[in-house]
């Protein structure tokens, strides 16, 4: 059997593309996300899905080892789960804040968390965190989000050097504007409105497959190559 693919925020968008896109590929998943609903309407073979809160060290450790019961060690995580929540500096309810950091900065050390030592212990293994192009540049209103994607990159690249030579394999995918659910999180409707009309503007975004591609892409290099980091838009986005 091929190897276990564990993907985080299954449930829509990017996530849901990437468990499609492996399951086509033949690989048993474990798609992990709060909402457990969705991740069963896939009704991907060979797949398990469980409500975890990428918040919960202890939980999302539980559920790997029951996937890694049923199909072997974990392959490769993909760290994709979480939220946008975009909102002015001196307005924005800093519990917002919080909670951007939890899930976009914690949930992703707690995946690396674990997997890791068993991929080191190995001498295999691909961990693939979502960041974005928020992640590379800002954006007005996105300060705390932007902040977020920043630490992807950051402690992915820290981690990657620190794993090369156990041949793991750390990676970066920095998407721009995908349709998603991405953007139906944030409060503040006069925001939302103008990001609705900056992805109008630019002609259309990028569907999520588009990005599940570049993950299928990056995780099927040998083990001996690691793509570092790809970003991608929108053509039009700037
Ligand atoms: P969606 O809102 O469609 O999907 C987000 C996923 O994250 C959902 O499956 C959601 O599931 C899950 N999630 C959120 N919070 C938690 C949590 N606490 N625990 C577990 N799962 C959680 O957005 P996208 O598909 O667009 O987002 C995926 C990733 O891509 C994110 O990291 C995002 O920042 C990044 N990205 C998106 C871009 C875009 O324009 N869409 C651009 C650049 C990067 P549930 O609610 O069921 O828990």
């Amino acid at each position: 059997m091929k190897e276990l693919i564990v993907i985080t925020g299954a449930s829509s968008g990017i996530g849901a593309a990437m468990a499609k896109a492996f399951s086509a590929k033949g690989h048993p998943l474990l798609l992990l996300a709060r909402r457990l609903e969705p991740m069963q309407a896939l009704q991907l073979e060979n797949s398990l899905a469980i409500s975890v809160d990428v918040t919960d060290t202890e939980a999302m450790k539980a559920a790997i080892t029951e996937a890694e019961t049923q199909y072997g060690p974990v392959g490769c995580l993909i760290n994709n789960a979480g939220v946008m929540l975009l909102g002015q500096a001196d307005v924005q309810d800093p519990q917002e804040w919080s909670k951007m950091l939890n899930i976009n900065v914690m949930g992703v050390l707690n995946g690396i968390h674990a997997v890791l030592a068993s991929m080191k212990a190995r001498k295999t293994g691909t961990i693939i965190n979502v960041s974005s192009i928020a992640g590379r540049k800002t954006f007005p209103n996105h300060a705390a989000y932007c902040a977020t994607k920043f630490a992807v990159h950051a402690l992915t690249e820290n981690i990657r050097e620190e794993v090369a030579m156990d041949d793991v394999r750390m990676v970066t995918i920095a998407p721009g504007a995908v349709e998603t659910e991405l953007l139906s999180h944030t409060t503040d409707q006069a925001i939302k409105d103008g990001y609705a009309d900056w992805k109008e503007d630019m002609g259309g975004v990028v569907a999520p497959e588009v990005i599940a591609e570049t993950a299928v892409f990056a995780y099927e290099m040998p083990q001996s190559v690691c793509v570092r980091e790809i970003a991608l838009a929108a053509t039009r986005q700037q």
